[in-house]
């Protein structure tokens, strides 16, 4: 397909709206609920900053680590006192070399290889496990994508051999990944900007569904949010659901288990903070992957188009930034009190028991229609209706029983609360490893926002009635 085809699509919608298609129910034309057409001048600026700050940024956390012992200040103080330069300060960052090159090529390729060449066959003896192939969530043009879901399958092989290799074959070093941190963050970003570049030029050039793409006009909104919403390559390589899970959240585990590696090497022992933050994050990533089919419920799937944000996100972002606890403990080897491990284990277990509850709330309850129980009674709900861009009426339920009755997102809440155990496992030495729970609290909340103004788009009156019976977002009586 032509860009000229997507194109009419988007003119075609652009008519919809104007002959005022959407259904008595919603205040918005049909399919105008999901990521803008039209980008104001606070979201393109906003764009503009990130795609200009936001490699630096994760340079700026990882070189602080290489080169002052994790201290965020200290640098800012050098640049200051005109102690060092920021030329002094790049001369001294690792570069690019050819053997992190040939180490993330084996990785990407490798994990290509699991998603595209492995079909799941966990589902069929892990009882409650829903992997193979599974429906996603329809999208603002009408359709229902079909996806392989086989990430426990990839993540189980990749780490069997993980320690398969740390164990009988030595064939490279447990802490091969912490040694080859700097160069890495070189190979992502390659892979990072190519992926979303590559995703930019074949919206233009041959949409995957040149119905659902959205095209705003403005070039730096589209490259960074995205115009395609689930571009493919042939019928089974997803973009999002690839990127989104694989090369990062894969390598989540296996980057911790190095810096725990490397943390042995230098000290001849492990912290029990490396451990906690191990243990914790680990029950995150397996959450995901057993979760899998549920992801494609979810934002990133469903709403999001993928561009800039979720590719180089995907692939710089995550891996660096979401792992910045244990790299900060190699350099700063902290063994908590039993009382302080013991809270941050509490913390990090409560956030987890709340974030997955109400996941898995929303999730039976969508699942059955609302014909379950939740906390031993029937549910209660709002019933909604809206268009698809086709102009096809479609209903809809919201919950207002549960955790769900409770604020509107409190899985972001209990999500915030593991965050912040992540953090605090840290110690309170640096403000280094803070910055995850800054980053995930400004994410969160502006995802909040960023869904209720889509939610009210697609429902209207109905998603009103919804705010009205469950007026707080996160935290009850106070946002
Ligand atoms: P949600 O799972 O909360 O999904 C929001 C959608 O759920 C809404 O758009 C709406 O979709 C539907 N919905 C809203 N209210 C109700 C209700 N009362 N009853 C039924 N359905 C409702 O959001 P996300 O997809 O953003 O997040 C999923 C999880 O992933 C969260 O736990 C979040 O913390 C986590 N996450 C983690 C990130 C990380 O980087 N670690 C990043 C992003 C998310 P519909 O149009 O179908 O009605």
């Amino acid at each position: 397909m032509s860009s000229a085809v997507a194109m009419e699509a988007t003119r075609r919608r652009q008519r919809l709206s104007s002959n005022g298609g959407a259904s008595e129910m919603t205040e918005d034309p049909a399919g105008q609920w999901g990521r803008a057409w039209e980008v104001d001048w606070f979201s393109l600026s906003a764009v503009i900053l990130l795609l200009c700050t936001a490699p630096f940024l994760v340079f700026f956390f990882v070189m602080v680590c290489d080169q002052y012992q994790c201290s965020v200040s200290q640098p800012l103080v050098e640049l200051y006192s005109g102690e060092a330069t920021l030329g002094s300060i790049w001369d001294k960052a690792p570069s690019f070399t050819w053997a992190a090159a040939q180490i993330y090529t084996v990785w990407v390729s490798f994990q290509v290889v699991l998603y595209m060449c492995v079909p799941d066959i966990t589902h069929k003896f892990l009882p409650g496990y829903a992997g193979g192939v599974q429906d996603g969530a329809r999208t603002p043009a009408g359709l229902i994508n079909k996806y392989e879901i086989n990430g426990l399958q990839s993540w189980l092989i990749t780490h069997a051999l993980w320690y398969a290799n740390a164990q009988y074959f030595h064939w490279f070093s447990p802490t091969i990944i912490f040694d080859n941190w700097i160069p890495l963050l070189w190979c992502t970003n390659i892979l990072g900007y190519a992926v979303s570049t590559f995703a930019f030029v074949k919206a233009y050039l041959f949409p995957t569904n040149a119905e659902d793409c959205k095209f705003t006009g403005n070039v730096f909104y589209n490259y960074m949010m995205g115009i395609e919403f689930n571009p493919r390559i042939g019928k089974w390589f997803d973009f999002k659901l690839f990127f989104n899970g694989r090369p990062g959240i894969v390598a989540w585990t296996l980057i911790n288990l190095s810096y725990a590696a490397k943390q042995q090497e230098l000290y001849g022992y492990v912290t029990n903070s490396m451990i906690l933050v191990n243990v914790l994050q680990a029950i995150y990533v397996l959450d995901f992957f057993w979760n899998e089919a549920w992801y494609l419920k979810t934002i990133d799937i469903c709403h999001d188009h993928f561009g800039w944000y979720l590719g180089w996100g995907d692939c710089v972002w995550l891996p660096f930034l979401y792992t910045l606890q244990g790299l900060y403990l190699v350099y700063n080897p902290v063994q908590l009190s039993t009382a302080h491990a013991a809270a941050v284990l509490l913390l990090g277990l409560v956030g987890y028991y709340v974030f997955r509850s109400t996941n898995h709330q929303k999730d039976l309850f969508r699942r059955t229609e609302g014909k379950c129980s939740i906390w031993g009674k029937k549910p209660t709900f709002i019933e909604c209706a809206y268009r698809s861009g086709d102009g096809g009426l479609h209903h809809s339920k919201l919950m207002t029983s549960g955790f769900w009755g409770v604020a509107r997102h409190l899985n972001y809440t209990g999500d915030l609360m593991g965050s912040l155990a992540y953090c605090a496992a840290c110690g309170f030495g640096h403000i280094h490893p803070y910055f995850y729970i800054v980053y995930m609290t400004i994410l969160l909340v502006h995802r909040c926002v960023r869904d209720e103004h889509r939610c009210s788009s697609k429902y209207g009156k109905d998603w009103k009635r919804y705010t009205d019976a469950v007026p707080y977002r996160l935290l009850p009586g106070i946002f």
